[in-house]
Parts: C-alpha cells; structure tokens; sequence
C-alpha cells in the first residue's frame, strides 16, 4: 500500500524544479496530482504523461498565482475534475534580487504577490474543501532567508518570513478541523532558479554547508511527503528547514 493512495495533491508552480519533484514524489506514493504554472507548454504536457506513469490521475492547469480571480477559477475546476483536495503544496515562486538601494517598487510588489500572495489565494481556495472533508495538509514553500534574512533579498526575505507566520496562523485556525499547514525551507537547491547565479557565488554557498553539497530537488520532495503523509499526523504549525545544517 502507498502513502497517499486515494488521495489528491495540487501544486503549484509545478512545470520544473521543485514543485515538479514534488509532483512527482506524491503521485510515485499514489496521489492523484493537479498541477499548476503560468502558461501550459510542453513541460507540462511531459509532466502529466510522467505522472500518470506512475497509474495516477495527473493535469496541469495554467494559473497565475498571484491572482485571487485565477486561482479561485482554478481551484473550482480542480474540484471538479478530481472530486476532492487533500493536499495543498504552495510552490510557486520568483525571485528579484536586488539591494534595498536599487529595489524598485514593482521589484518588492511582484515578489510579495507571487510568493506571499499566492498562498494567500490558494489557502482561501482550497479551504472549503478541505473543511467539507474535515482534513488536508497544507505544506508552504518558505526558505531558510525567510527564517534568517540574507543582504539583497529583501523582497523575498519578506515574503518567505510572512509565509510562516501565514502558516502557523492557519495551522492554528485550521487544526480543530483536522487541517494540518507546516512550512518547509530549503537552502541552497540546484534548480533552474539557483542555475543562474555566478558560479563563485554558488561556490560560496556551498562552502558555508555543512554537508558540503547544494540540496537535490528530491531531498525537499521527500519532506513535503512526510508533511502530506500520515507519518505527520500530529506535526502541524511547524517550519522544517531542508539545508544541509545550513541554518541551525
Ligand atoms: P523555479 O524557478 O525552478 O520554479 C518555480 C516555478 O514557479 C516555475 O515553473 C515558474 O514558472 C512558476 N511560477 C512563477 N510564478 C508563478 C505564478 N505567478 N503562478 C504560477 N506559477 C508560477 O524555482 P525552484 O527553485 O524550483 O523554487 C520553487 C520554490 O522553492 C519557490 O517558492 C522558491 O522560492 C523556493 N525555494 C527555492 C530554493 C532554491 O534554492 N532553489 C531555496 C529556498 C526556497
């Protein structure tokens, strides 16, 4: 028997790096995944032949996160295509690096909407859902700058700090009704994201490291896999950093 059979997740921002190792790692344990990003191409036409690989229900959706109307739109269909949510993973992300100096308005503006925002509007969305059930798993993407802070990513600092008072907020609004929310924050993640860094910066994270290797897409699929799981029936509230002991 897997983990999460007769179960179905929604991802967001699923078409490559994390979230589609996330996809991926719930429906190889039984779950039924729909799947969000910004347009639907080719990528996420590969990602539901490889998910429904695995004899799962699979389909990617485009969605803009960061718009309330879009994602309500989404999540009705979702609803309707797949009759239930139990797990919502809010992956979804960007990033506009900049000191504090030169960030433009429109720079902290789309960071907090994409990233903050979206789980904002996707939590709204799905909460009928799961309180019509009365249980889900809710896993927010947050990042170990949101817990400590990092020089040139106010923005985005921000926006991941806010993700976990969001998700201790809900865990506490939500937990009477068997709603669990936990925040997971990778560190430094070898991702199309991370790819475009200089590769002396990324040298330099990695020394800081103690395990002394960047983080695999899979080593933060396997976490949210605990969160969505029944292994973590009684964790809920709780920011689980995935860095190497990076932030200790
Ligand atoms: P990525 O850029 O490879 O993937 C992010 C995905 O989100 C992309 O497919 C993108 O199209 C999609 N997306 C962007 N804006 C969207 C929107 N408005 N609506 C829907 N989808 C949208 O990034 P990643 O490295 O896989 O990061 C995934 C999550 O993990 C992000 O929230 C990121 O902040 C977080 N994170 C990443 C790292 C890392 O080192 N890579 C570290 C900590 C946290």
């Amino acid at each position: 028997m897997k983990l999460l059979e007769g179960k179905t997740a929604v991802v967001t921002g699923a078409a490559r790096g994390i979230g589609k190792s996330i996809a991926l790692k719930l429906a190889g344990e039984g779950a039924d995944v729909a799947f969000t990003d910004l347009v639907y191409n080719e990528h996420m036409q590969n990602l539901e032949k490889e998910l429904t690989a695995f004899g799962v229900k699979a389909k990617g959706y485009a969605s803009d996160a960061s718009k309330l109307l879009d994602t309500m739109t989404v999540v009705d269909q979702i609803v309707k295509d797949f009759g239930r949510i139990d797990f919502l993973v809010n992956n979804a992300g960007i990033t506009k690096d900049t000191l504090l100096m030169r960030m433009s308005e429109d720079q902290w503006d789309a960071v907090i909407n994409v990233n903050l925002k979206s789980v904002f509007n996707f939590t709204k969305a799905v909460q009928k859902t799961m309180l019509n059930q009365r249980s889900g798993s809710i896993i927010n993407m947050s990042s170990v700058v949101g817990v400590s802070g990092n020089a040139g990513q106010s923005n985005y600092s921000a926006s991941k700090a806010g993700i976990i008072g969001f998700t201790k907020s809900v865990a506490k609004e939500m937990g009477s009704r068997n709603i669990r929310c936990n925040a997971v924050a990778p560190g430094f993640i070898l991702t199309e994201m991370t790819d475009t860094l200089p590769e002396e910066v990324k040298a330099g994270w990695i020394e800081k490291i103690p395990l002394k290797r960047g983080g695999t897409t899979e080593d933060v699929a396997n976490v949210v896999l605990f969160l969505a799981s029944d292994l973590s029936s009684y964790v809920s509230g709780q920011v689980i950093n995935v860095c190497g002991a990076m932030n200790t």
